[in-house]
């Protein structure tokens, strides 16, 4: 996959050089290139942002700068962009940003990062970008933050560990978090008692039938405690009997046939964690 990011803080996309994205790029899974907005100014202070038309605090950034830079990367003024590639923009107005969007952005060959600074890019840059090329605006949650590189960075991590190669076992990558719309349960290391605090039996049994188990059976109950939202999603045909009988007694049962389409509903209070 070959990424672009376009910013005007290099320097803050340095991360993406350390640790397991680092290898990736270093051993040419991703083909990192950080470009710095200012090298598409004209002028000798290298601008850009201005005042915004209307009034009100804050500056915006300059249309020119992101055009040029856009059409260098994009293929010349203009330019439809090729069908590989995707432009990410980074804002607090965009689409959450959630593991499915990971896993649809791995599939792209290419992403090209906008990352914002100021109040944010001037909408035209916007309007223009997205008649040549996808354009998918991100938000990494309901705050804000001083500008697009944060997200950049959480975004190219989310998005290159799933590339094949990039973390040594792929089987991480089925039993995690959001890998299958539900959270991971607690796990456990050496030592098997710390202060007190046994690590549960189950664990220590080598039944591995029962350990799978006991490990989605805490996946359930964890997913219906802290994120029940997570739950009324899941397609019920990814459940189970045992998962259905777990959930049971937390108070989930299915609503509805499969003509008119089965989801989990709470029909108790939730259990506490
Ligand atoms: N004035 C903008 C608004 O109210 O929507 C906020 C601008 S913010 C201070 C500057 C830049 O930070 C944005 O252009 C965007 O690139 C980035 N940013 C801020 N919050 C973000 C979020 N939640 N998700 C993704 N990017 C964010």
């Amino acid at each position: 996959m070959r990424v672009d990011v376009l910013t005007i803080f290099p320097d803050y996309l340095a991360p993406l050089r350390l640790s397991l994205i680092g290898r990736a790029v270093e051993d040419g899974l991703v083909d990192l290139h950080v470009h710095d907005l200012r090298d598409w100014t004209t002028d000798k202070h290298r601008t850009v942002d201005d005042s915004p038309f209307g009034g009100g605090a804050g500056m915006l950034m300059r249309p020119e700068p992101w055009g040029a830079a856009l059409d260098a990367l994009l293929g010349g003024t203009g330019a439809k962009a090729d069908r590989d590639v995707r432009v990410v923009v980074p804002t607090p107005s965009g689409e959450r940003f959630t593991q499915r969007l990971a896993q649809e952005l791995s599939r792209v060959p290419r992403l090209v990062f906008a990352c914002g600074r100021y109040e944010g890019i001037d909408q035209r840059v916007l309007d223009d970008l997205g008649s040549r090329a996808p354009v998918t605006e991100i938000s990494l949650g309901d705050f804000v933050v001083n500008g697009g590189e944060v997200a950049a960075l959480a975004v190219v991590e989310a998005v290159a560990r799933l590339l094949p190669g990039v973390i040594g076992n792929a089987e991480s990558l089925v039993h995690e978090s959001h890998a299958d719309g539900l959270l991971e349960g607690p796990a456990y290391t050496k030592p098997p008692e710390w202060r007190g605090r046994p690590v549960p039996d189950v664990l220590l049994s080598g039944n591995h039938a029962q350990i799978e188990r006991w490990r989605r059976d805490e996946s359930l109950r964890r997913t219906a405690t802290r994120r029940p939202d997570l739950l009324e999603a899941i397609d019920p045909a990814d459940l189970d009997g045992a998962d259905l009988a777990v959930l049971g007694e937390l108070g989930w049962a299915l609503e509805g046939g499969p003509a008119g389409g089965a989801r989990l509903v709470r029909n108790a209070p939730p259990v506490a964690d």
